[in-house]
């Protein structure tokens, strides 16, 4: 297949598709806003579902009650589906029974939970379901207003079988995404694909397996199909203006760029700014796609847009992260910490599935700032107890400052207690109690 000209992405993220008035919303944006070519949509679980399906899924795993919180999720579900349909033409009952034959795998699915099983494993079978319900809702929505245009398909991206962080295979997604397309636009003469966020899809002995790509994935998932499908561009709808230089909802007085590099953005994404997940951003700069963030709740406005550019002097970006963890590691007999011990160090971290916010070393110490597991940090305790003295302190927070001024930290740390401190040429870190 050839490169489809003027094909965008467009991926949706749990606020924008939270209900009915918001799938409407999203309908009336593909319509007023979108492309005239083809269109990829990505969408995620409504609203905080993925949080009640992990949930469900833990007190599952734990031979737990939870058809409480089930019941819950399908009303909320049925809801949106109930408002859909009053307002729509051509949605009949068969609308509802796709929805109720969708709980009803996920409670078939649930009910093969057992405690024996692989926990990541039977977290991706059962969490992944939100995205399959969204999807279903959106796609309904969407063919009512573009009647024979519209095409879903499951979980396009191919994966490894890491559970809950599914490494991607791309070739044969490249495969699939474009079989899928394709037959969208010949066959079908369709335009609109849509297509879960966050899911993918790995073989294990032969039988087909549901994998994740980590929480927030969705975003990623645009990036992959773009990156597979060499689309022109991926828009990313959230309810904020664009990219900003922090989150409204934790510091005040934010700004928006309206133009920013990959590199930028790929860092900020790092230390912790939610705007992008993480690894959305190389697939697209490799293939020199833009990515625009805008605004669902007033999608005329400009946004911004990511792309390979050159700009001044940005102004300071900050992030916070909570629920971090700060582990020190001295050595027992007061000997320097060495390349040796570190590998060591460095080897149980990994075994853990514990990442690096920031590290430091001294003569005999050293310290790493990471995202609070309890699970993971007693494992790493477990990996480590016998070489060394371990201390760790949990419930503080991260802050970050790229491209910081004097100012800008002197209004950061104000009042705050700081663990430990770091300073490069951008970036200025540090880690204090919450
Ligand atoms: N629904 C998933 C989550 O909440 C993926 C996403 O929204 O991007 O983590
Ligand atoms: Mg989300």
């Amino acid at each position: 297949m050839e490169k489809i000209p003027g094909l965008e992405v467009y991926k949706f993220g749990g606020a924008s598709v939270k209900d009915a008035a918001a799938i409407l919303n999203l309908c009336r944006i593909v319509r007023d806003f979108g492309p005239q070519g083809p269109l990829v949509i990505v969408v995620s679980a409504m609203g905080k579902t993925t949080n009640a399906l992990e949930e469900i899924y833990d007190l599952a795993f734990n031979g737990r009650d939870y058809s409480v919180q089930l019941a819950a999720l399908a009303a909320y579900h049925q809801q949106a589906a109930t408002e859909l349909k009053a307002q729509s033409q051509q949605l009949d009952e068969d609308f509802y029974l796709g929805l109720s034959n969708a709980f009803q795998d996920l409670e078939h699915a649930l009910g093969k939970v057992s405690p024996s099983d692989n926990y990541d494993e039977g977290y991706d079978q059962i969490v992944s379901y939100g995205e399959t319900h969204s999807a279903y809702l959106v796609t309904s929505a969407l063919a009512d207003l573009f009647p024979k245009q519209v095409l879903y398909k499951r979980a396009l991206v191919a994966t490894d079988a890491t559970w809950r962080e599914g490494r991607v295979d791309w070739a044969e997604t490249e495969q699939e995404s474009k079989h899928a397309l394709e037959s969208l636009l010949t066959n079908w003469q369709g335009r609109i694909l849509v297509t879960e966020g966050f899911v993918g899809t790995t073989y294990v002995d032969d039988y087909e397996r549901t994998t994740t790509l980590g929480r927030e994935g969705s975003d990623y998932t645009a990036a992959i199909l773009a990156y597979c499908l060499r689309a022109e561009s991926v828009t990313i709808w959230k309810d904020v203006a664009g990219l900003l230089n922090a989150d409204p909802k934790i510091f005040p007085d934010t700004v928006r760029y309206p133009e920013i590099s990959y590199r930028e953005t790929i860092e900020m994404a790092y230390y912790g700014a939610s705007v992008i997940h993480p690894k959305t951003l190389k697939p697209l700069a490799d293939r020199n796609i833009p990515l625009r963030v805008k605004s669902f709740l007033d999608p005329a406005a400009a946004g911004t847009i990511i792309h390979d550019c050159q700009h001044p002097a940005l102004a300071p970006a900050f992030i916070r992260k909570t629920d971090q963890c700060l582990l020190s590691f001295a050595s027992k007999d007061f000997s320097f910490i060495s390349e040796e011990n570190m590998a060591v160090i460095f080897a149980a971290l990994a075994q853990a599935k514990l990442k690096i916010n920031v590290m430091q070393n001294s003569a005999i110490s050293f310290s790493v700032c990471v995202d609070f597991s309890e699970r993971r940090v007693h494992l790493l305790l477990d990996l480590l107890r016998e070489q060394f003295l371990l201390h760790y302190n949990t419930g503080l927070m991260l802050f970050t400052i790229k491209n910081y001024t004097a100012a800008s930290i002197a209004q950061l740390t104000q009042g705050k207690q700081l663990l430990l401190e770091q300073r490069t040429r951008g970036t200025f870190q540090f880690v204090c109690a919450a």
